[in-house]
């Protein structure tokens, strides 16, 4: 095929360092050594006097080396972390397409809230009587979970979207133990469309994941999990909208089906964006679903957190929920620690929760009120088909040209046969200035490429976009192949081997290696 010749280069540059420049620099992005590389241990910024001497106290044990801790300048140590920040891609640098995973503009009012000392500088420890606003908090930002999922119960707890499935997960595995059926129901249902975690949470918690596999349209119809259900299955876990951007239209008669069957209905929630303030799940008849307070209600989020996943839970599974939980007591909040005289199938976490998120997303909830939370949900949407039909033309769209909901699901059908693959036009895009979207996922389409643009952005930048994806799209038409290949060529590094980096990491720095 012509299109392997342009290839082998791209993997051998990566492991050299693509010089641009006698410094390194690409104008104003600077190189960066990593710090025990710039560092030099006799060097501190800091002036302190020889401490007197003092009579040790730990009986030989202490060190008599050098710790080897590299020493920085105050302003070495200044430039170095704003260097290294200014290698990072966020949403406050332009628009950040990622699919299945919220990435919206964090208004900067969430943080001052959250910085306010009476919820940032508070102790899990401290008695409960001086934390009486934080607890009010708490219990505002759980009214309103449950008045926008219609949904009687939620557990605050859980630090993000995979950690809430787990919760909700195990409130069901309870809910089976107590009505003595812990042994023979024991089958998860788990679309093929599923994001990992699904399965994975499944598994963890004992159960065995049974596979529902999506109709030729994305989503997954009654008449396909009927057969699948039995008194071996505790429960469905199904995303709506799933995670190919589709509304799961027969997700009530699923929920029927399920319920006749004995079984629990988990929803992964975490496109929430897409139906709040539209649509309560629990209208749906959902038991359980996690909400990533880190997506739907913003909070700056990525690169493995902070975030918070709480769950609502129905009136069949309310009781299960786990400690701590708040209730009133006179005047006043108590956290219910003890699971004790409770049916509370445990504990998640140690204290209660992620409480600078719950602050960010009732900030952000507030500040929007409902009818802004709507909008924000229909303004999503909207950007989504707006993307989806201008790009339709150029690119395939592997369930036809229905709407979608808050993301667009592309494949790599229009790219046959050019010698350029769906990574290969990631990378092009890093080239251009944007974040790559979502690749190769979900699973069930071919070479995927998942565009999620939020409600944040403007038409002028929806635009930019558009127009840059067409710029590429033709490109590739044309034959372009090494502009792809290998790219990216103006980003700091260039092509990686992803491969080589994730079968054999290096995860220790010495400076043997780094001389050699
Ligand atoms: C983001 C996401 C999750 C996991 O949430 P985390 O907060 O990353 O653990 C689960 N399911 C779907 C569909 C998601 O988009």
């Amino acid at each position: 095929m012509s299109s392997a010749q342009g290839r082998p280069t791209a993997i051998g540059e990566s492991t050299k360092k693509h010089k641009v420049s006698f410094t390194g620099n690409r104008g104003l992005q600077m190189e960066e050594p990593l710090i025990f590389e710039g560092g030099r241990p006799e060097v501190s910024g800091v002036d302190l006097a020889e401490p007197e001497p003092f009579a040790m106290r730990l009986n030989g044990l202490e060190r008599d080396t050098p710790m080897g801790l590299p020493g920085l300048s105050e302003p070495e140590a200044m430039r170095h972390y704003v260097r290294l920040s200014q290698k990072n891609y966020s949403i406050d640098a332009g628009l950040y397409p990622l699919g299945s995973c919220t990435m919206k503009h964090n208004p900067r009012l969430n943080e001052a809230m959250a910085r306010l000392p009476g919820f940032a500088d508070v102790h899990p420890l401290q008695p409960q009587q001086s934390v009486q606003g934080a607890l009010e908090l708490m219990q505002e930002v759980s009214h309103w979970l449950m008045a926008l999922t219609g949904m009687s119960a939620v557990a605050l707890s859980p630090k993000a979207g995979a950690h809430g499935e787990a919760c909700g997960m195990m409130a069901i595995k309870a809910a089976i133990a107590a009505r003595g059926e812990a042994q023979t129901r024991t089958v998860v249902l788990v679309p093929e469309s599923a994001h990992g975690t699904n399965p994975a949470t499944a598994a963890l918690i004992g159960f065995t994941v049974r596979p529902v596999p999506a109709g030729p349209d994305g989503t997954v119809s009654a008449k396909t999990v009927a057969p699948l259900l039995g008194p071996e299955v505790a429960a469905i876990m199904l995303t709506n909208p799933n995670t190919c951007g589709l509304f799961e239209s027969e997700i009530v008669e699923i929920a029927e089906l399920v319920h006749q069957a004995g079984a629990y209905f988990y929803c992964d929630g975490a496109n929430f964006n897409a139906l709040v303030g539209k649509v309560r799940p629990g209208d749906l008849g959902i038991d359980a679903m996690h909400i990533n307070l880190h997506k739907t209600f913003s909070t700056p989020h990525g690169g493995g957190g902070p975030g918070a996943g709480p769950v609502v839970l129905s009136q069949r599974l309310a009781a299960f929920a786990p400690v701590p939980f708040l209730r009133a007591q006179g005047e006043s909040l108590q956290l219910v620690e003890d699971a004790q005289g409770t049916q509370a199938f445990g504990r998640m976490t140690a204290f209660h929760g992620q409480m600078g998120m719950f602050v960010r997303a009732l900030s952000y909830i507030l500040s929007h009120g409902v009818d802004g939370l709507k909008q924000a949900c229909e303004d999503a949407v909207l950007n989504a088909n707006y993307i989806k039909a201008c790009l339709s033309d150029v690119m395939s769209l592997p369930f036809g040209q229905r709407p979608c909901l808050h993301e667009a699901l592309f494949d790599d059908d229009w790219l046959k046969g050019s010698g350029i693959t769906t990574l290969d036009f990631a990378k092009a895009m890093i080239d251009e200035g944007y974040h790559p979207m979502t690749v190769y996922f979900p699973l069930v389409v071919h070479g995927a490429m998942l565009i999620e643009p939020t409600e944040s952005e403007s038409l002028a930048s929806l635009n930019l976009f558009i127009a840059t994806l067409r710029e590429l799209a033709f490109a590739a038409k044309n034959g372009e192949v090494e502009r792809f290949t290998s790219a990216p060529h103006y980003a700091p590094r260039r092509r990686l081997d992803e491969t080589g980096a994730a079968r054999t990491p290096v995860l220790r720095w010495s400076p043997l290696q780094a001389q050699g």
